[in-house]
């Protein structure tokens, strides 16, 4: 079985959800871990696990580009469902240094206000006993600071494990991540495009244990289904990449990668 360990299944993109789980199982996606994004999409979220257990399970966060949209208040609110409710993991939070600040905000406020979400969004892993799902975006050809803010925000937790979600980051970077931070990196369908030669490089190199694979859904469709709506069970086309990748069997991949994200996501019921 392969577990997909980020989508976003609370998607205007998305119709019949029935189809979308039917579809995904169909290719060997038994499992996902739909992460929130913002007070429009936690309760949503929710009541997929409540629907389908065995097949979702829910991170509930504020994303970094909602973080001028969602109050603190909205945060409290967040932080009482993940209480109330078990929850997989914190996510999907970060830092995005990509987009330009929205209407009335400078930049510093702006990259300051992700930074404080963030630092809330460590403490309350830290609370529940759980890991965190992260998302770091930096212009492109502008350096790292995304990366660095969110890394030097992490080192400060040392309970709280995270996982650098969409990886595209250098092997250097993923080393780090792996002996200062116990934290793990997980793969797109973005390695499939042309042109991603840096992030397969890492892929090919990455050891078992630190790695797992997601979809990003709807976003992110991995070729040849780029551009369209995606959905979990594509996932499967992330594992046999990687596989061709690294000279091995798709199966040793997903079996590698389930464990992975079994632990790191705390699953025993699916065993
Ligand atoms: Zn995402």
């Amino acid at each position: 079985m392969i577990i997909d360990t980020h989508c976003h299944l609370v998607s205007p993109k998305y119709g019949d959800m029935e189809e979308v789980r039917r579809n995904s199982i169909a290719l060997g996606v038994g499992h996902c871990i739909s992460q929130g994004t913002g007070p429009h999409d936690w309760e949503g979220t929710l009541e997929l696990t409540t629907r389908w257990p065995d097949f979702v399970s829910s991170c509930l966060a504020v994303h970094p580009s909602d973080c001028t949209e969602a109050s603190d208040e909205d945060f409290a609110r967040m932080a009482e469902l993940c209480r109330k409710h078990p929850q997989a993991a914190i996510g999907e939070t970060g830092l995005d240094y990509f987009w330009d600040p929205p209407e009335g905000w400078s930049t510093e406020a702006y990259y300051a206000r992700q930074r404080h979400l963030l630092e809330l969004h460590f403490a309350l892993a830290e609370e529940l006993g759980l890991n965190i799902s992260l998302h770091t975006r930096d212009k492109v050809n502008a350096g790292t600071a995304c990366f660095d803010d969110a890394f030097a925000i992490a080192r400060h937790f040392p309970k709280v494990r995270p996982v650098f979600h969409c990886f595209i980051g250098t092997q250097q970077q993923a080393e780090s991540i792996f002996c200062e931070l116990d934290g793990l990196i997980s793969f797109t369908g973005l390695l499939t495009f042309k042109k991603t030669e840096n992030v397969q490089a890492v892929a090919a190199w990455c050891p078992a244990e630190r790695f797992m694979v997601e979809t990003d859904a709807p976003f992110l469709s991995p070729d040849p289904y780029r551009g369209m709506v995606n959905i979990p069970g594509r996932t499967r086309y992330v594992v046999e990449k990687i596989a061709q990748l690294r000279a091995c069997e798709p199966e040793e991949v997903a079996a590698c990668t389930t464990a992975n994200a079994k632990r790191f996501f705390r699953l025993p019921a699916l065993d």
